[in-house]
């Protein structure tokens, strides 16, 4: 795999610069919020209190005239930029057709095309089929669906650390109780949660298959191996820390689903489409899962999302059983074409892995100044780094929040995550260039040595 990047084909509309001409936040964003406190629900946060009005490439440009460095993505929406010219060409273009005829209505061909697509990309040459939705939390119910009606079993697993989004099954999926469970309840019933290989925190040695071994014999006690509809995983877990597993923990859970009839499900709404450096995160361990849940990276940032999975499984069900008015919406489905074409273009795998290695090059080597840094981890263009107490590994919350509202006020926008809220991730676009990206470090690592209470 190609690790040098060819950021000279890339063209940008705005000047890819960190720029404040402001404090952050500055007085239109704040008059929004104002306005915001006032219209919009409390229940709904925003990582970072400035408010957009242009983005492009690896900068978002705020209501007051800031240019910020984009790091984050959306939460890896973004990969090929908020406003790639071939997305917005594609848009445009279908917007001035129709909109929406609903493809359980009148269908069109942009649905299929896009069902080619991900069948083509996604790991593993067997036949498949896909369906349509509009966020990574309806592939992540539609795929649970699947799998009960075909195995006619009711257990589902997931683990330690799981992010599978804020509906009722999926936060029963989910593990953080605050804020994305708590005192939402009654969850779905029939959801066991189960150990993470998570190398950091894990016993030192414990390999992916003693990891796998030790979920396999819970399962085996506490469900009955002929009772697992489904095991769901994040091939690299996002919202819960970037954590990613031991090698071969993926490969042990998928060999004992295929021999006990149990449908493997990779979540890789947050790791698909070219964001590790791969076109999917499976890609690197050669795991070929039964169905695999999209979404974020698919479609240039219009919502939609789709459940990729074996013929066999999906035409099982009944027609009719699947769908949703919008799910595969055709100005959705023009931007996804549009998105894939330029991930090949400008073969954003290869630029995600480049990303990898030249922001884990420097945060390793920050690490070894720094003992607040815990662990550096993730693949690609989907890197964070653990803080910790010096010494130890307990959890640094504090500084992961003081980080990322340090990194704000110099103009870089940085998530944190972790189940222990103490991971400050880097997700940048996939066409962030590397002068932009480097500024950005230099702010994220200088953020990190201040401390809590510079
Ligand atoms: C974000 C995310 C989801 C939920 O997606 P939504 O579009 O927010 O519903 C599900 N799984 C994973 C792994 C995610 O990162």
């Amino acid at each position: 795999m190609t690790t040098e990047a060819d950021t000279t084909a890339l063209t940008y509309r705005l000047p890819q610069q960190r720029k404040l001409v402001t404090e952050l936040p500055g007085p239109r964003s704040k008059e929004f919020a104002a306005r915001r406190g006032r219209a919009v629900a409390a229940g709904v946060g925003s990582s970072v209190p400035v408010y957009a009005v242009d983005a492009d490439g690896g900068v978002i440009v705020d209501a007051d005239g800031n240019s910020l460095i984009d790091l984050g993505s959306g939460i890896a929406v973004t990969s090929v930029g908020a406003s790639e010219p071939r997305v917005a060409a594609a848009v445009t273009e279908q917007v001035g057709h129709f909109t929406h005829t609903c493809f359980m209505v009148t269908p069109y061909e942009s649905y299929v095309a896009v069902a080619e697509a991900l069948n083509e990309l996604t790991p593993g040459d067997h036949d498949k089929r896909s369906v349509l939705f509009n966020s990574g939390a309806e592939a992540v119910e539609n795929a649970i669906k699947v799998a009960r009606l075909v195995t006619g079993r009711q257990a589902v697993v997931a683990f330690d650390n799981a992010y599978h989004g804020r509906t009722n099954l999926t936060m029963a999926l989910t593990a953080k109780n605050m804020p994305y469970k708590a005192r939402f309840g009654p969850f779905a019933p029939e959801v066991y949660r189960m150990p993470m290989s998570y190398p950091y925190r894990d016993e030192p040695g414990l390999t992916g298959e003693q990891a796998a071994a030790r979920v396999i014999s819970e399962m085996e006690v506490q469900i009955g191996a002929d009772q697992v509809a489904a095991i769901i995983i994040e091939p690299i877990q996002g919202e819960g820390g970037f954590i990613v597993p031991a090698p071969g923990f993926l490969a042990a859970l998928s060999d004992w689903a295929k021999a006990n009839g149990t449908v493997f499900i990779a979540d890789e709404v947050q790791t698909g489409f070219a964001r590790t450096g791969a076109w999917f995160a499976c890609d690197h361990e050669a795991v070929v899962p039964d169905i695999i849940t999209m979404a974020k990276g698919i479609a240039g940032g219009l919502p939609l999302s789709a459940i990729t999975g074996r013929a066999d499984l999906l035409d099982a069900v009944h027609p009719g059983g699947l769908g949703g008015t919008y799910g595969g919406n055709p100005v959705a489905c023009a931007a996804a074409l549009a998105a894939i074409e330029t991930m090949k273009v400008y073969d954003l795998p290869g630029r995600a892995a480049h990303i990898g290695e030249l922001a884990t090059g420097r945060l390793r080597e920050a690490a070894q100044r720094l003992p607040s840094i815990g662990d550096v981890r993730g693949r690609g263009a989907m890197i964070a780094v653990e803080l910790v107490r010096p010494g130890t590994t307990t959890p640094d919350p504090a500084l992961a929040k003081a980080v990322a509202a340090r990194a704000l006020a110099q103009g870089v926008v940085l998530l944190t995550c972790g189940t222990y809220g103490n991971v400050v991730r880097l997700l940048p676009p996939l066409v962030i260039g590397d002068d932009t990206l480097g500024d950005g470090l230099d702010v994220f690592i200088a953020a990190i040595e201040a401390g809590v209470d510079a």
